[in-house]
C-alpha cells in the first residue's frame, strides 16, 4: 500500500469507528482469513468491528480464530442489517465489484460509510475511498499482513493474526504451489510462522477433514470428467441430483476442479455445478499458462477472477451450458495449445 493511501487509513483508524467488515458471497479461506485476520487486529488497536458475511461459509473454516462471532447475513439478518446502517467504515475484503456480495449489494450502496477496498482481483470497480489493489498479490491475506506493515505495526501481529493470515495464504495458494506464489509470499508466511502459525495444526484442519461422502462425490466428480484432447481442455459437471445423493455440503467440491489440470497437455479446467435453489450452474475455471480464464469467464459467464482461477455463472440449463461451453472453445483453439 502506498504512504498516501496508509496515512488516510491512519487517520481513519485514529478516532473510534464503527466497522464493518465484509467477504465475498460464499467465502474461501482468504476470504475469512482475511476478514478475521484484520478484525484481530483492529481489536489491538482499540476498535471494535463486525464481520458480515453475504452467507455461509465452509465448515472446514469454521476453527479460525474468531469465526463464531461472524454474523451470516442471511441467518441472522436482523443483526447483520443494525451493524451495516450503523457503520461509519466498512472494509470490503477479497472482491472488488459490489456486486460479488449477492444480497448485500443493495444495503452496501446505501451505506454512507467510508469503504476500503483490499484485493488481489483483476478490474478494481470505483466505490472506495482507499482501494488497495494489487493483482500480484498471491492472496488477499498477504494484502493484509502489507497493509499492516504499511500502518508500521508488523510487531503486532500475534498468533491469532498469524493463524488467519497463514490460512488465507495458504488455501489461495494452493500450498504455496500456483504462479501467484512469489519470493515475498514466502517471506511474509515465514514471519507468520515466527509469529505463531502453526502450519502443521492449520494444514490438517484445513485438509485434512474428509468426509466420506465428499469423497464419494469426488468418485462422482472425476467420473463425470471429459477430456477434450484437441482443446487441451478438460470439464467436470456435477448435477444437484449427484449432490443431493452425496450428501451434499458447502465447501465439499472445493478443489475438485483443479483435477483435470493434473492430466498431463490439459490446461484448461472446469467444473459446472448444478445449484437448483438458485437456479444457476457455478461455474469454476482454472488455466495453467496465458491462458485467462478471467477473460473468458467474464466474456461468456457473468464472472471474473485472476489469470488462473476464475468463476462465473449460468443460467442456462446444465445441458445448454455445456453445448456453449463447447461451441466456445472452438473461438479459442488458437490460444488453447500447448
Ligand atoms: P472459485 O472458482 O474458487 O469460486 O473462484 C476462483 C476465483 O475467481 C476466486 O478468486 C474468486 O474470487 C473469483 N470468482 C469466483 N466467482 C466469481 C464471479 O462470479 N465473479 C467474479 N468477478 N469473480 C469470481
Ligand atoms: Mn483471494
Amino acid at each position: 500500500m502506498n504512504s498516501t493511501d496508509a496515512a488516510v487509513v491512519k487517520t481513519l483508524l485514529d478516532k473510534p469507528q464503527n466497522i464493518v467488515i465484509i467477504p465475498h458471497k460464499n467465502p474461501d479461506g482468504d476470504a475469512m482469513g482475511s476478514c478475521l485476520g484484520l478484525q484481530h487486529y483492529l481489536k489491538l488497536l482499540g476498535q471494535e468491528s463486525t464481520i458480515v458475511a453475504p452467507n455461509d461459509y465452509p465448515k472446514f473454516l469454521k476453527w479460525l480464530p474468531g469465526s463464531e462471532s461472524v454474523l451470516n447475513f442471511e441467518l441472522d439478518n436482523t443483526k447483520a442489517k443494525k451493524a451495516l446502517e450503523n457503520a461509519s467504515l466498512i472494509f470490503t475484503l477479497d472482491f472488488n465489484d459490489l456486486s460479488r456480495t449477492g444480497q448485500l449489494e443493495s444495503n452496501l450502496k446505501e451505506s454512507n460509510a467510508d469503504f476500503i477496498m483490499i484485493d488481489h482481483h483483476q478490474q478494481p470497480s470505483d466505490y472506495a475511498k482507499v482501494t488497495y489493489s494489487d493483482v500480484g498479490m498471491s492472496s488477499t491475506c498477504e494484502m493484509i499482513y502489507k497493509f499492516i506493515e504499511a500502518l508500521g505495526r508488523i510487531g503486532m501481529i500475534d498468533a491469532q493474526i498469524a493463524t488467519c493470515l497463514y490460512t488465507g495464504i495458504m488455501t489461495d495458494t494452493g500450498s504455496f504451489k500456483f504462479a501467484a506464489t512469489t519470493s515475498q509470499t514466502h517471506r511474509v508466511a515465514a514471519e507468520l510462522m515466527e509469529r505463531g502459525a502453526d502450519h502443521v495444526a492449520i494444514h490438517q484442519k484445513v485438509f485434512d477433514t474428509n468426509s466420506p461422502s465428499r469423497l464419494q462425490l469426488l468418485g462422482v466428480a472425476l467420473k463425470n470428467m471429459v477430456i477434450l484432447e484437441n482443446h487441451h481442455t478438460a470439464y467436470i459437471t456435477l448435477t444437484q441430483e449427484e449432490l443431493d445423493a452425496s450428501n451434499f455440503k458447502k465447501g465439499d467440491t472445493e478443489g475438485f476442479v483443479n483435477y483435470g489440470l493434473t492430466i498431463e497437455n490439459i490446461i484448461f479446467a472446469v467444473i459446472f455445478i448444478e445449484n437448483k435453489e438458485e437456479g444457476i450452474i457455478k461455474i469454476s475455471f482454472r488455466s495453467i499458462g496465458d491462458f485467462s480464464v478471467n477473460e473468458f469467464a467474464r466474456a461468456h459467464f457473468n464472472g471474473g477472477g485472476h489469470t488462473n482461477a476464475a468463476g462465473g455463472r449460468s443460467e442456462l440449463s446444465m445441458a445448454a451450458t455445456i453445448k456453449k461451453f463447447e461451441s466456445l472453445l472452438n473461438d479459442y483453439k488458437a490460444q488453447l495449445t500447448t
